[in-house]
């Protein structure tokens, strides 16, 4: 989608700290950490959330975890405990229209989610 800020990302139009990428995903930091580690998991195909996913993506969905958990052991944080977020449209604080997974870690997180 031309106009979407994590496609120009995946096309590296926009620069971003990579900290993986396979042929379905890429994951960078947040260029607005809210934690020491908080990185961002992202399909690489045009999804605008979890309302515009279906059967097929099943297997890119569990990747994504995957990838998270990975993560989350390279950073250091898997033990101590981190913290996996999916927002999803507007009342679920969703500003960016693409698909993306937040990894947040590496301090005490507070227990309220809403
Ligand atoms: P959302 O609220 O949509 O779940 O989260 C979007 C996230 O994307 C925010 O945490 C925001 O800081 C991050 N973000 C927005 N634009 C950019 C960007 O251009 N580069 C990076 N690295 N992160 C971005
Ligand atoms: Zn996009």
């Amino acid at each position: 989608m031309v106009d979407c800020v994590f496609c120009r990302i995946v096309k590296k139009e926009i620069p971003s700290t990579v900290v993986y990428e396979d042929d379905d995903i890429i994951a960078f930091n947040d260029i607005n950490p809210v934690a020491p580690v908080h990185i961002l998991i992202v399909p690489k195909t045009h999804l605008k959330n979890l309302s515009d996913v279906s059967e097929e993506h099943a297997p890119l969905l569990g990747k994504m975890l995957l990838v998270a958990s990975k993560l989350a052991e390279e950073k250091g944080i898997s033990e101590k405990g981190f913290r996996t977020v999916i927002n999803n449209g507007p009342e679920g604080g969703q500003i960016v229209m693409h698909l993306h997974m937040h990894l947040i870690g590496g301090k005490q997180l507070g227990h309220k989610m809403g």
